[in-house]
């Protein structure tokens, strides 16, 4: 419910104290109780728009958004957006991560949501370990056009949520979260829309860099770099001398990397589940293409 309140807290600035609430991460979830840090395996996850008539105005919008997160200088993550067209419409467990525009929310009539994230959840049994598998992205533009909210200021919300970001704070006060009634937060990842918040604040950062901490700390190879999501070939060919993540330099040009087929049992567990090439549903951690159980998937919606 990201518009709620908005006016409320207008009111209850003079009255209520101005706090930093603490990032909450899925972890603090009672259905995901003991575990320590769940967020994406790989740290490059990559979102498709759907196609739509606006899906232009959704992509640039998304760009802008994914480009404040990586802009975050504490952490490997890496958002991206696919140059080519998504699905015609997110579906939970395609294995995609779609961004789309709806002319109502499912579920929301008569409320004030102008967006939500399905993050989808799998337990990986090898490491035993909770997981972010798939997010998607659904944003009601009859209501973002009706309120005037920000595009790339709702998207950025969402992202946090695709990367494992809770609210600070709960409007009912559920799942152990403070009640947002109690405070005025001036966090990014408060579930009230405010226009007065223009980006991730010290806190949603610090969350995210929590859950993705710069990989590359140690020494490369010598024929590559260390970045801010780990180690890169480097290569004349490549943007800013270095291929990207997925890629190998041959002969001074890009190329991607070979995808192992489906199924195969040369899967490299080292990718990560954001280019995994296995199927919907999979899982490749032990060099198989594995299929969680039913029992071992879980998902939460966050507005
Ligand atoms: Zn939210």
């Amino acid at each position: 419910m990201l518009l709620a309140l908005v006016a409320s807290v207008a009111v209850l600035v003079c009255a209520l104290p101005s706090v930093a609430l603490a990032y909450r991460i899925a972890a603090d979830l009672p259905e995901f109780a003991g575990s320590e840090s769940i967020g994406w395996r790989g740290y490059r996850v990559s979102f498709d728009v759907s196609p739509d008539a606006d899906a232009e105005l959704l992509t640039q919008a998304l760009r802008a958004s994914t480009g404040v997160w990586n802009a975050t200088a504490c952490t490997g993550l890496e958002l991206a957006v696919s140059s080519g067209p998504g699905p015609a419409a997110p579906v939970a467990g395609d294995g995609r991560n779609t961004v789309a525009f709806v002319d109502a929310l499912p579920g929301t009539a008569g409320g004030d949501t102008l967006a939500f994230a399905d993050v989808r959840y799998e337990h990986d049994p090898t490491r035993d370990v909770w997981q972010i598998v798939e997010a998607d992205i659904l944003v009601d533009r009859t209501r973002l056009s009706a309120t005037g909210a920000s595009l790339e200021l709702v998207l950025e919300h969402e992202l946090a949520h695709c990367a494992g970001l809770l609210h600070v704070c709960s409007l009912d006060g559920s799942d152990g979260a403070p009640d947002c009634a109690s405070t005025v937060s001036t966090s990014l990842m408060d579930p009230r829309y405010s226009n007065t918040v223009t980006g991730p604040r010290e806190d949603d950062v610090a969350g995210i860099c929590a859950l993705y901490p710069p990989t590359c700390l140690s020494t490369c190879a010598p024929d590559s770099v260390c970045t801010l999501t780990g180690c890169r070939p480097t290569c004349a060919g490549g943007a800013g001398g270095v291929c990207e993540l997925g890629e190998h330099c041959d002969a001074g040009v890009c190329a991607p990397d070979t995808e192992p087929p489906c199924g195969s049992a040369t899967c490299d567990p080292a990718r990560g589940l954001a280019d995994d090439p296995c199927a919907v549903g999979s899982d490749c951690t032990s060099g198989d293409c594995d299929s969680p159980l039913a029992s071992d998937r879980h998902s939460v919606r966050a507005s």
